[in-house]
């Protein structure tokens, strides 16, 4: 038997058992659907964030040198500059 077949046996089998229990026990089928959407949210989720982050390029407010994330100036020269030109 291919995968193929092999899959479709399987979804047809869980459709009869989800058939199954809508018919006899609907309020159980709508948590069981509510509960599948949240775990393939969760999952997909998780996947999601596996993904490479984009890196925060940040640079200095005055002559637009690579900073740290959390800096504003890459020296206390620019950042007099900067005040300098301020006032
Ligand atoms: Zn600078």
């Amino acid at each position: 038997m291919t995968t193929k077949e092999n899959l479709k046996l399987q979804i047809d089998w869980f459709n009869y058992f989800a058939d199954y229990i809508k018919q006899y026990n609907i309020n159980l089928y709508n948590e069981a659907c509510a509960n599948a959407d949240d775990v393939e949210r969760q999952i997909l989720e998780n996947e999601f964030i596996e993904f490479p982050e984009v890196e925060e390029v940040k640079n200095c407010y005055e002559c637009g040198e690579d900073i740290e994330p959390d800096e504003r100036f890459c020296s206390k020269e620019c950042y007099n500059n900067s005040f300098n030109e301020r006032i």
